[in-house]
């Protein structure tokens, strides 16, 4: 939260310098008013995110990529960010990665790729996809909170160590924790694998397909 809020100050900043205030006439906010101003819908929280200018991957993205899917689905698969082709193609988990993950969907879950909503911690693509930092993921991470009392899923499954990680403050390994259900804030975080290491370490497909059994489990 500290860093959204550096983050919000140096936005602050920059419109007023751009205003023609000098730096040394500003009076900085008490830090709890300075807090990013959420739009209460999905939809319009979506075009506050296409506009947003707040963290440095707003230079690296082509476009911001908020999320897709059902606004009212069950479960909402929650990866690290934008790789280089989403970025391209404007769709979250495209190419080989976002096959895969459709297949566990509709072959393990038994349910519609529509039927589920997909984002990232962050949504806008690092460039050469690179690790976020912390700064950025604080920064965003506002967004997906908004999107997850929007939409009320019942299961929030998160794709690899950093989503888990940055949805609840832990830094505990997946190959440690894949599968178990944590109660949390109304809902359930189901942590299972990113779908890039799956797509590079094949023997751990069946930990994952595991760790969706489980899910199909808990949606009953
Ligand atoms: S990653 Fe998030 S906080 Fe950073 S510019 Fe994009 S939408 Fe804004």
């Amino acid at each position: 939260m500290k860093n959204l809020q550096i983050a919000l100050a140096l936005k602050q900043l920059y419109q007023m310098r751009a205003n023609g205030y000098k730096y040394t006439n500003i009076k900085m906010p008490d830090g709890n008013k300075s807090l990013l101003n959420l739009a209460g819908s999905l939809e319009s929280l979506c075009e506050q995110a296409k506009q947003c200018h707040l963290c440095e991957l707003s230079k690296s993205r082509s476009k911001v990529l908020f999320g897709e899917g059902d606004s009212n689905a069950d479960i909402l698969f929650v990866g690290n960010a934008p790789n280089a082709s989403d970025d391209a193609t404007g769709k979250i988990f495209s190419g080989r990665a976002g096959e895969m993950l459709e297949n566990m969907i509709t072959k393990v879950l038994g349910i519609s790729k529509n039927s589920v909503y997909y984002t990232n911690i962050v949504k806008c693509y690092p460039s050469q996809n690179r690790a976020i930092l912390p700064i950025e993921a604080d920064t965003c991470i506002s967004y997906l909170h908004k999107q997850i009392e929007n939409i009320k899923p019942k299961i929030v499954v998160t794709l690899g160590d950093e989503a888990y990680k940055y949805l609840t403050n832990s830094d505990i390994e997946i190959s440690k924790i894949h599968g178990t259900p944590l109660k949390h804030n109304g809902y359930i975080i189901v942590p299972t694998f990113d779908l890039s290491f799956l797509l590079k370490n094949p023997s751990y497909k069946k930990d994952a397909f595991e760790d969706l059994i489980k899910i199909k489990s808990l949606l009953k």
